[in-house]
């Protein structure tokens, strides 16, 4: 069997599996990245030209969004990623499972934003990163996208 043949035959699978619980996963990573698409609508970039979108998903189910918001005074504005983050934990959550981020060219979160979803995100949460349309996406664990990360248990 070549290696097209054996994801294919993944892929389908994966659509008659409806009882598994990382179809349920994916479905709700879908969810997560149309979030983070409509967020990015409300980016306010007048100066980089470059909305972001993001949408945080909790261990318990909910799903907050944050887009870019630009200031004339540059280092006041603040990141997609951190909008969504400060969101979902000013509303009481302190678990996130997955976040997705949509950009122009699919780039990744700068180190400020890594590290603050790192503070509220276990080893094994996902980060997502999409297009503003289309199927291609990239997928990182935390622990893939911020190894030996500093963390509450180097304050203890
Ligand atoms: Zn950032």
């Amino acid at each position: 069997m070549n290696q097209s043949k054996n994801r294919k035959s993944k892929i389908e699978n994966r659509k008659f599996n409806l009882q598994s619980p990382r179809f349920a996963a994916n479905l709700q990573i879908e969810e997560l990245i149309d979030a983070a698409r409509a967020a990015s609508q409300n980016a306010y970039a007048p100066y980089s030209h470059y909305p972001v979108g993001a949408a945080v998903l909790t261990r318990g189910g909910k799903i907050f969004t944050g887009c870019n918001i630009e200031n004339a005074a540059y280092p006041s504005g603040v990141c997609a990623e951190r909008v969504a983050i400060f969101k979902a934990v000013s509303e009481g959550a302190r678990a996130l499972s997955a976040i997705a981020v949509v950009t122009p060219n699919g780039a990744s979160p700068c180190g400020a934003c890594r590290q603050v979803f790192s503070e509220f995100a276990a080893d094994d949460a996902r980060i997502i990163l999409a297009l503003p349309r289309g199927k291609r996406r990239r997928e990182f664990s935390m622990q893939e996208f911020l190894p030996a990360r500093f963390g509450a248990r180097h304050l203890k």
